[in-house]
């Protein structure tokens, strides 16, 4: 069922309240408009050329990334999102280039570790504003990455960046500018940052199931317990009797994603139908989302969600990482705060232009920038030179 309007005017084939380049809000540092690009494609570009891209990498998903090649990382679980999104966009005749930036872009800012990582690096932030890696996504693209000779950061449109910050407090939110106001006027963003937002969940809390299972952390049985899995497994159960295990459990996660990605359409369909927004801004000033899951699935989903955080993310050998991990950002950050001396050369320069600007709070911050932006791998590889009497340098 299809209760789109047929007539498509806008460019591409996009839906009247689809973002498109004509109505964007722009970029920071106006720039000449690219040649044989969209202004989306060209954030997407620019993302994917940035340093913080390519060090996702190397960072944790939920599985500390040198405990085995199969798990998700930070770069294979946004290339998911990028998936899931754009696949959403298509069917809703909305931006697929947009969602896909939002989508590549959305985790530029997690510490290594995951959560326990930037969990860590909060409780050391505290005196300072806090950390968060939202608002630390946003940093990064804005001004973080030192790619351009007129200006810091990647200068991303106003709707690539405003994807990005999916959630921010009011106190934020009046220091961000122009991304900020939506959360202080209780407005809504794009119905790509929305989808891009869902699409997000969909992809982690599917494969969370799939590497949960594949580390032996969760057992089928377990999991047989949450009525979106249980149906999915029963189903492939039935239609493929004899297919091994393996094989059954990757047709179980396809279809997860499948059966939320059709409810996620189909629901977001409907109340797009049923609100008929005319533009962009009138998807703005929506009381609520008009993508959506149904009530019944998003009850399913977090059922899931409970399910994962009970079992997987509080298993131990997932929580002995997680105080591991936590000890290390603690460790590096008390040491390089102390005396910002130890860090290499650059990051020292970093320490200096914040301080100028913000005293201890921009030492801080700074220090909190250069431990965010490692990899696992660095995070532990600096721990080991700056604790290790042994090590060299
Ligand atoms: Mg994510």
């Amino acid at each position: 069922m299809n209760t789109l309007p047929d007539a498509l005017d806008t460019p591409g084939g996009l839906a009247p309240y689809a973002v498109t380049d004509a109505v964007s809000a722009g970029r920071r540092h106006p720039e000449p408009a690219p040649n044989y690009r969209g202004e989306y494609q060209r954030d997407r570009d620019r993302i994917i050329h940035a340093a913080a891209f390519r060090r996702l990498e190397y960072k944790t998903q939920v599985f500390v990334n040198h405990e085995g090649d199969l798990f998700r990382t930070r770069l294979t679980h946004s290339i998911e999102v990028a998936q899931i999104a754009r696949s959403i966009a298509r069917a809703l005749h909305l931006n697929e280039d947009l969602t896909e930036a939002i989508a590549l872009a959305h985790d530029l800012g997690h510490t290594p570790f995951g959560h326990a990582g930037q969990d860590a690096l909060n409780e050391c932030m505290q005196a300072w504003g806090g950390f968060e890696h939202n608002l630390q996504s946003l940093r990064v693209v804005d001004e973080l990455e030192e790619k351009y000779a007129d200006f810091l950061g990647l200068n991303l449109t106003f709707e690539t960046r405003e994807g990005i910050l999916k959630h921010c407090s009011p106190g934020n939110a009046r220091e961000l500018g122009d991304v900020g106001e939506r959360f202080l006027n209780k407005r809504q963003p794009s119905l790509e940052a929305q989808l891009t937002n869902l699409a997000d969940e969909i992809a982690y809390n599917s494969h969370d199931v799939d590497d949960g299972l594949r580390a032996g952390l969760i057992e089928v049985a377990q999991l047989n317990e949450v009525s979106l899995f249980a149906e999915q497994y029963t189903e492939v159960r039935r239609r493929y009797p004899g297919l091994p295990q393996r094989r059954v459990i990757h047709e179980v996660v396809r279809r997860l994603i499948n059966c939320q990605v059709v409810d996620l359409i189909e629901t977001s369909n409907a109340r797009l139908a049923e609100a008929a927004p005319a533009t962009l801004d009138a998807v703005r000033d929506q009381s609520r989302p008009l993508i959506a899951f149904s009530d019944a699935m998003r009850e399913r989903n977090l059922e899931l969600k409970r399910f994962l955080r009970t079992r997987l993310y509080r298993h131990y050998r997932v929580h002995r990482m997680s105080a591991k991990a936590r000890r290390v950002i603690r460790d590096l950050f008390l040491a390089f705060n102390d005396d910002p001396r130890l860090l290499p050369q650059e990051a020292q320069g970093h320490v200096r232009t914040l301080r100028e600007q913000d005293g201890d709070a921009g030492q801080a911050r700074a220090v909190a920038d250069y431990i965010a932006g490692m990899t696992d791998r660095y995070a532990i590889s600096e721990h080991h030179r700056v604790y290790n009497p042994g090590e060299l340098t």
